[in-house]
């Protein structure tokens, strides 16, 4: 597998810098990308080669088209593309719909929806057996939120999730027999940093005597569903959104 190239958006941080060291281990050059914050995603790669694994930092917001074309440029000089993990996203202060900005809902959406669109656009132009790939797999990031609907808080993040419910079904149909298979893990609360980016610094440790589970989730249990999927061993899932919540909204 020394020649296959695995995409994780937003991979330098929280569930996917997880993902990140877990598919290194597993003999994938990682290309890692980040947005903003260089010094993390060259931590994540210095980890990985530490360890005698391949991996690359890539700079590129998933809210612009053109830094994702880059983003695949940059990969297709590594090996074959066998896989991406759309996990890039991001939440806003919390606020009720009636005060969202059209700039907010803009920057959620096309973040965490239109990025994720682009690139799995972009993997399976280069996957598909239909365009002469070999396949892979994608995995998208969805959240419990997309069922909880995450009132007075932020509507419209878990309206983004939503849509990559509706947008992993719908894909994994479409190139189902083209031997890519796309699936999503649906995290509950995960002990990251996504919670202060969203001025909730306390949010783990506020909701925590709530769970199920009377705990949060880390990034390295995402982090392990996440692989399962990727790998062979679920080989005969495609379309499948894997509840990695500790039992938080597991009901439809
Ligand atoms: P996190 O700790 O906030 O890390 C976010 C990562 O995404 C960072 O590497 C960040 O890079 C990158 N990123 C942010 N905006 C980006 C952009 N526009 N383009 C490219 N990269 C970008 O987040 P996390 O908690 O690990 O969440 C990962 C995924 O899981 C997200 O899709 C999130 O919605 C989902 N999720 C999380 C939870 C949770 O409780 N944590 C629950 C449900 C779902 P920089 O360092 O450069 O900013």
């Amino acid at each position: 597998m020394s020649d296959s190239v695995v995409i994780v958006t937003g991979g330098s941080r929280g569930i996917g810098a997880s993902v990140s060291r877990k598919l290194a281990r597993l003999g994938h050059t990682v290309v890692v990308n980040y947005t903003a914050n260089k010094s993390a995603a060259d931590t994540v790669v210095s980890e990985i080669e530490a360890k005698g694994g391949k991996a690359v930092a890539v700079q590129g917001d998933v809210g612009s088209e053109s830094d994702i074309l880059n983003l695949f440029k940059e990969a297709d000089q590594l090996g074959r593309l066998a896989g991406l993990v759309n996990n890039a996203g991001v939440v806003d202060m919390s606020q009720r719909v009636d005060e969202m900005s059209v700039e907010r809902l803009n920057r959620i959406f096309n973040i965490n929806v239109v990025g994720s669109f682009l690139c799995a656009r972009e993997a399976v132009k280069r996957m598909s057996t239909k365009h002469g790939g070999k396949g892979g797999g994608i995995v998208n990031l969805a959240s419990a939120g997309s069922k909880l609907g995450s009132p007075a808080q932020y509507v419209d993040y878990a309206a983004s999730k939503g849509a990559i419910d509706t947008m992993t079904v719908g894909l994994a149909l479409e190139v189902a027999d083209e031997n890519i298979r796309v699936n999503a893990v649906r995290p509950g609360i995960i002990d990251t940093e996504l919670h202060a980016s969203g001025g909730l610094p306390d949010r783990v440790a506020q909701l925590e005597a709530k769970l199920p589970m009377k705990r949060a989730g880390t990034a390295d249990e995402v982090a392990d569903a996440i692989l399962w999927l990727m790998s062979d061993q679920s080989s005969y899932t495609t379309g499948a959104i894997l509840d990695v919540s500790g039992g938080r909204a597991i009901l439809p």
